[in-house]
């Protein structure tokens, strides 16, 4: 398979790679006495220090003096981002169901067009996993005037990832929710993505914290809507009704549902065996019975998993894929719910 990762050097002036030292309170932080609780509202919200989650919290005299009232972050996100045409979230209601491999893979089917600039940003925070799908797990942020650069991949295709910022890649990041926002905020404040056609954000499984701060950070500034990754079988499903419920709570426009895993693709002969039977209807159905659009199948094909071990292009080494053909439909449907329109049309 060829490789596919080449790094762009960027023109702004760079300094050494940035070193973050994760155990530093964020900016904006109330200088707590005592580690947050598990069911903490967050520090900087409005609700600190008064939610009955505060009753009984060292912290609560702090954070019940810290000012309230609109992020002053927010103005400043609005204008990093507004030079990115789509926002888009990738959400799965739970795990296993290849959400990060499909959201690498969507980005370099949006990429393949090389009038297309996409980034990706991964703010699985605890479970990092796109720097190594896209071949990139090495490299480190440089920061220089105009903000954190992000990693290039392709000439059009760039990432940023928490995974940039750990002394090892073997070092997990046990972090609780105000701290997780922060990060957030920051990758939203700070990194210079430059124009982009399409920033696709990759979330970790669930309605957490992560999804919670995204959206909030990214709704003044246009979030173009969700895609929801599901498998066929109804355990998936079931969660996915949490999450497009969650998105319906939160005013997250569902682009649609994508249904993973659908079928298994013979490498030898490309025939898509049904493998993970859609019991109550799969994917589709679940689209129909939620009124939200579906996007489409995208079936297994093993040479998926290596592409991603070798951090290569599987969209890029193996075309013809079954698996290539449907992620071509879904960046056509995604383009089509995001409201872009191709020249000609
Ligand atoms: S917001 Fe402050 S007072 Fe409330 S639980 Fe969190 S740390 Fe404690």
């Amino acid at each position: 398979m060829p490789s596919t990762t080449t790094t762009t050097t960027t023109t702004a002036i760079e300094e050494p790679p940035l070193q973050i030292d994760l155990s530093a309170p964020l900016k904006n932080h109330p200088p707590l006495i005592a580690p947050e609780p598990e069911h903490c509202p967050g520090p900087e919200s409005n609700l600190a220090g008064a939610g009955s989650a505060c009753a009984g919290c060292p912290n609560q005299a702090i954070c019940a003096s810290t000012p309230k009232g609109p992020d002053p972050d927010i103005p400043l996100i609005n204008q990093r981002l507004s030079s990115i045409t789509h926002k888009i979230l990738i959400l799965s209601g739970k795990g296993g169901v290849g959400k990060s491999t499909f959201t690498t893979m969507l980005a370099h089917a949006f990429a393949s067009s090389s009038t297309h600039t996409v980034g990706i940003m991964d703010t699985d925070i605890c479970g990092p996993s796109i720097p190594k799908m896209l071949g990139v797990e090495q490299e480190t942020i440089h920061i220089s005037n105009q903000g954190w650069s992000p990693v290039w991949v392709t000439d059009n295709l760039s990432v940023m990832s928490v995974q940039f910022m750990l002394p090892s890649r073997d070092d997990a990041v046990i972090w609780r929710g105000p701290k997780k926002n922060g990060l957030i905020k920051q990758f939203l404040k700070d990194v210079e993505w430059g124009p982009l056609d399409y920033l696709l954000v990759d979330t970790p499984p669930g309605t957490s914290d992560e999804h919670l701060s995204v959206n909030t950070y990214l709704r003044e500034s246009g979030l173009s809507g969700a895609v929801v990754v599901t498998t066929p079988q109804e355990m998936s499903l079931l969660d996915v009704r949490k999450e497009i419920d969650f998105c319906n709570k939160a005013g997250i426009k569902v682009l649609g549902i994508v249904e993973n895993m659908s079928g298994y693709v013979c490498p030898g002969c490309r025939h898509v065996n049904r493998v993970f039977k859609a019991t109550t209807g799969g994917g589709s159905e679940l689209a129909r019975e939620c009124g939200v659009p579906f996007l489409g199948k995208v079936p297994l094909d093993p040479r998926i998993g290596m592409a991603c071990d070798y951090g290569e292009s599987f969209f890029e080494g193996f075309p013809d894929s079954p698996a290539c053909e449907a992620l071509r439909k879904v960046v056509e449907r995604v383009k089509e719910e995001v409201g872009v329109k191709e020249e000609g049309e």
